[in-house]
């Protein structure tokens, strides 16, 4: 069996900085740390193999530095890792970076299942998973927090609605996007690490896609852009009102009126 496990290297602090004119994250210099989410999905990867036998490969898309994320992911146990890198991805929207990651996820054969984390701290947009199985025209199913079952040509999974909990059997090859309920993750080995030191990270550039259409990557193919980017402002404006009831009440009446808020 086949997985695929969908990693991102995210800013390990909140203390970050936007540039103000692009409006996107500087990460230059930030530290980084492996997307909270996707050490669940790289434990339900490895608990599925565990199980039936195969083989796990993380897959980030991100600047060379990302390659410490993959490190990290097989040091967990991952087998494999694949790092999906070019000047031309940067810059993507939600739209492009699902691309981007379904162009390379192509240049790997036979793929049973691709697991993602639920969202991620930095983007927080939950969207990328499905829209990478949209993209590869696969089944998917999100915030999946139980396995049920595993067979040879499906999964079957319980995934949690707002007010109700559903199980569903999805056929191979499909995706899915895993809750923090679904497995605890394992810490990373410090034996694993050494001994995988020197294994090779797979690196696919632009020139390793079937679509080498510039347009279709990084800014230019961000149909999305950022306006503006701002910590929201906390009005500490106090005004304090004395007087009788009826007197509060008209006071508090004229003050909403001149906010507009009646
Ligand atoms: C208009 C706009 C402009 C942007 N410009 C930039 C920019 O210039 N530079 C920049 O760095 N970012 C930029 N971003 C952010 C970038 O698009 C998101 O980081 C990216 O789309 C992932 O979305 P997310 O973080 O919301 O992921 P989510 O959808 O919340 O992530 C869900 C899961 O998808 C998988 N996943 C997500 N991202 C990756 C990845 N990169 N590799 C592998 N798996 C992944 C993980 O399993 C993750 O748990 C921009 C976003 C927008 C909306």
């Amino acid at each position: 069996m086949n997985v695929i496990v969908c990693i991102k290297q995210v800013p390990a602090s909140s203390n970050v900085k936007i540039d103000p004119v692009t409006g996107v994250l500087i990460r230059d210099g930030l530290d980084s740390k492996l997307n909270p989410y996707d050490l669940y999905a790289i434990e339900c990867a490895l608990q599925i193999t565990s199980a039936t036998g195969g083989l796990v490969t993380a897959i980030t898309m991100g600047p060379p530095a990302a390659k410490t994320a993959l490190k990290e992911a097989i040091s967990m146990g991952c087998n494999k890792g694949v790092l999906i890198t070019d000047r031309l991805f940067a810059g993507a929207d939600v739209l492009a970076t699902s691309y981007t990651i379904s162009s390379g996820i192509k240049q790997i054969n036979d793929i049973d299942l691709i697991i993602c984390g639920k969202q991620t701290t930095d983007g927080d947009t939950a969207q990328v998973g499905p829209e990478i199985a949209e993209m590869l025209h696969i089944p998917h199913v999100s915030f999946v927090n139980k396995i049920i079952s595993v067979l040879q040509d499906s999964i079957t999974v319980e995934y949690a609605l707002d007010h109700t909990t559903e199980t569903v059997r999805i056929p191979f090859p499909c995706l899915i996007t895993v809750d923090k309920d679904i497995y605890t993750p394992r810490l990373p080995s410090y034996k694993r690490m050494l001994a995988h030191m020197n294994d090779e990270i797979i690196v696919l550039t632009l020139q390793d896609f079937t679509d080498k259409d510039e347009s279709h990557y990084g800014l230019k193919g961000s149909p999305t852009q950022v306006e503006a980017m701002f910590s929201p402002t906390k009005n500490e404006n106090k005004v304090i009102l004395n007087g009788s009831i009826s007197e509060l009440s008209e006071k508090l009446f004229f003050q909403l009126k001149e906010l507009k808020v009646i």
